[in-house]
């Protein structure tokens, strides 16, 4: 095993390094879950699409670059590097794309991969509904056919960046008849369509970017049902792949938070009990051994390799990872970590809080956590299902 970067690799990086140090805004832009911010990310979004660094490992057609995995997880590292803002179509590009190019027909792909690479069309990703979060079986959202369109009815909640999204993907009964997987369709929503109602929910921290989302009899065409009529589970079990096991969350993003975590240590070392450092170093070293495994798996993605049950093991250990390195900052800070970053007496906390605050949400967004447990029980070790 070679573990260099080839020199076309090294240049990529320098590319890369070079386009973002020239472009990324000087100064974080607003929070993508408010009007304002979604507003500023879709044009730096439009911005990353034009210097050609959208999505680098879709092909040039979708508004890719052509590039393999691995120059994926080196962009990924360059990205985080020069603290370039989060991405606002992570539904759209991390999870819905890889899925249409997997099941999706020419004119799919066609229609709804470039919009989508550019950000010109913003996704949500709905699946829960008041009675069906875990137990994603139990969907009664109907979209029933009449014609050559589906009618839907009924509700989906907990939307993320549904408020300023334009289009939702996602799961709808198409046979009444059905029971649990069977019946379900993947479907592709406008949603500015007549009958679909936005409603953003409130969030702990006051902004407003998750939404629940109804359909009064909202008309959706045919040619946008994404893989065959009532076998939508399996479409959307490759979507949930994407999400806890590669593309949603590259080590890039927790080599940062590890990196910001051991200057944190550095600059309160005075102050911080010493034990924190051995805390410290766990996350360090854990957040690299997310990466080799990261790398380890698009190795053998490269060699015709699918993501299968063990994305439930990634998905746990990034999510505990995200967790256990806010909570030793929270304790790295001591009582100034609930202090807002441009209180007086803050001293650079920073956005440590907000961090903690989402990373209570991993373990229960992608999927729970125990529900991960669940499948590496049943589907990894064999052990009886529950
Ligand atoms: C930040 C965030 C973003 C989200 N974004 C989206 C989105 O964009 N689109 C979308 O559709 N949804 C989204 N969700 C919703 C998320 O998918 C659900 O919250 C999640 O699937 C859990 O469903 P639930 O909230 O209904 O909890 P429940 O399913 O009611 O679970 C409650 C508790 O019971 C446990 N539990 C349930 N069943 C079992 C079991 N069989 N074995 C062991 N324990 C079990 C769960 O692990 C959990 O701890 C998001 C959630 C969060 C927090």
């Amino acid at each position: 095993m070679d573990l260099r970067y080839t020199a076309a690799q090294d240049s990529f990086r320098a590319e890369v390094r070079a386009w973002l140090e020239a472009n990324v805004p000087a100064e974080p832009l607003a929070s993508f879950d408010t009007l304002e911010g979604s507003l500023a990310h879709r044009r730096w979004e439009a911005k990353l699409h034009a210097g050609g660094f959208a999505m680098v490992p879709w092909p040039v057609e979708y508004g890719g670059r052509g590039a393999d995995l691995l120059e994926w997880l080196i962009f990924e590292e360059e990205y985080y590097r020069a603290g370039a803002p989060r991405r606002i179509n992570q539904n759209g590009i991390f999870l819905l794309g890889p899925t249409l190019m997997e099941f999706g027909t020419p004119e799919q792909k066609a229609r709804f991969l470039p919009k989508m690479a550019s950000s010109e069309e913003v996704w949500a990703q709905g699946w829960s509904e008041p009675n069906a979060g875990s137990d994603m079986a139990a969907i009664q959202t109907t979209a029933l056919r009449d014609g050559d369109h589906f009618v839907l009815r009924g509700q989906k909640t907990w939307a993320s960046r549904g408020a300023f999204a334009d289009w939702l993907f996602g799961l709808f009964r198409t046979d009444p008849d059905s029971e649990r997987h069977k019946g379900l369709t993947f479907l592709l929503v406008p949603l500015d369509a007549p009958g679909v109602t936005v409603r953003p929910i409130a969030q702990l921290d006051g902004e407003t970017g998750f939404a629940e989302v109804f359909f009064d009899d909202a008309r959706v065409p045919v040619a946008n049902r994404l893989g065959p009529e009532g076998e939508g589970w399996k479409v959307a079990m490759a979507t949930a792949g994407f999400e806890r096991g590669l593309m949603l969350r590259s080590p890039a993003r927790f080599q940062d938070t590890a990196q910001r975590l051991v200057a944190l240590y550095r600059e309160n070392e005075a102050s911080a009990d010493p034990l924190l450092r051995e805390a410290v170093l766990r996350c360090w070293v854990e957040a690299e051994a997310y990466t080799l495994e990261t790398y380890r798996t698009v190795s053998r993605l490269l060699s015709g390799g699918k993501i299968g049950a063990e994305a439930s093991l990634n998905k746990i250990f990034w999510s505990e990872l995200d967790l256990r390195m806010h909570e030793t900052a929270l304790r790295i800070l001591g009582p100034r970590a609930e202090l807002l970053p441009e209180a007086p007496a803050a001293r650079g906390v920073g956005d440590w809080l907000d961090g903690y605050l989402f990373s209570l949400s991993g373990p229960i967004y992608a999927g729970t956590n125990e529900i991960q447990r669940n499948v590496i029980a049943e589907r990894i070790l064999g052990l009886p299902r529950e």
